[in-house]
């Protein structure tokens, strides 16, 4: 296979579930730290308005220059926004909560749900991977990362709805793949906040390894008191404590996400 004569892109991926709190934040900042840890050149955007992949990476969300909205609505560069988390070793892409105008402002707009791949080509040459945080919804905005995007992360809790929830984003992200973006497909399937001596967790686990085979992620996170306490800190969990389980699991899950970069599997 040939991966060297062009010049390499980096690889965009979604970190999405509709449901609420299920770590779709923790893993995109720890996973950009684990990236980083890696030797990997990464840039985090911050799809949700919320902005905790902001914070969490160290960033004060109320005192920026430039944010995604304006990114998104033409008013600044994707150059101008971008700033380092200084305690992550990666790039961010910040946002507030001015970005919940973006969901009205971009109606009107040509191509309204292109405008973050637009901004993304700009600069996919300078980084190894594009990790978007997106919102607890399927929007607007989640679409504009969708039709950005070569693959979807989904984290989730092995609990009894999980499932069910999931039937409507794997829909979601098949709509996209025919009609937007024939790159996109689902690169895997992340078990987050795991407790092995939880009966019912490990058999949504197993149904899940029956259900959708090699899409699901080797490496487990566990649920883990260091990756919740370390946002507050305005650090990654890998970087806030790296040798805590969970630290430890999201380095191992980076260097999953590369090999199966590597191997062609995404
Ligand atoms: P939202 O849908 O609101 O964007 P989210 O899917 O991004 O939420 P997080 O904010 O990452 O979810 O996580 C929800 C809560 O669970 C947070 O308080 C976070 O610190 C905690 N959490 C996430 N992963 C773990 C873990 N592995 N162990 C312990 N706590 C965790
Ligand atoms: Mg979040």
């Amino acid at each position: 296979m040939n991966t060297t004569a062009t010049p390499m892109t980096a690889r965009v991926f979604c970190i999405a579930n509709q449901k609420g709190g299920v770590g779709k934040t923790t893993t995109t900042i720890n996973l950009a730290a684990g990236l980083a840890k890696h030797k990997q050149r990464v840039l985090l955007i911050d799809l949700d308005p919320q902005g905790n992949s902001t914070m969490g990476s160290g960033i004060d969300k109320s005192t920026l220059a430039h944010n995604l909205y304006q990114v998104l609505i033409g008013e600044a560069t994707i150059q101008e926004a971008v700033v380092a988390s200084e305690s992550g070793g990666y790039d961010v892409l910040p946002s507030n909560r001015e970005l919940s105008g973006a969901e009205i402002d971009l109606v009107g707009m040509e191509d309204r749900e292109l405008q973050l791949k637009q901004a993304i080509a700009k600069v996919q040459l300078q980084y190894d991977f594009v990790l978007i945080d997106c919102p607890p919804t399927l929007s607007l905005l989640t679409l504009n990362g969708l039709a950005a995007a070569h693959g979807v992360i989904i984290p989730m809790q092995c609990e009894y709805f999980a499932l069910e929830g999931l039937s409507d984003l794997v829909n979601t992200i098949k709509r996209v793949h025919r009609n937007i973006n024939p790159e996109l497909s689902l690169i895997g399937l992340l078990r987050v906040m795991f407790d092995p001596r939880v009966t019912l967790q490990q058999q949504v686990s197993a149904q899940l390894e029956t259900h959708f085979g090699d899409k699901v992620f080797k490496t487990v996170i566990p649920r883990n008191v260091r990756l919740a306490e370390a946002p507050s800190h305005g650090m990654p969990g890998v970087v806030y404590d790296p040798t805590s389980r969970g630290a430890q699991a999201y380095i191992a899950f980076g260097a999953e996400v590369i090999d199966r970069v590597r191997t062609g599997q995404k």
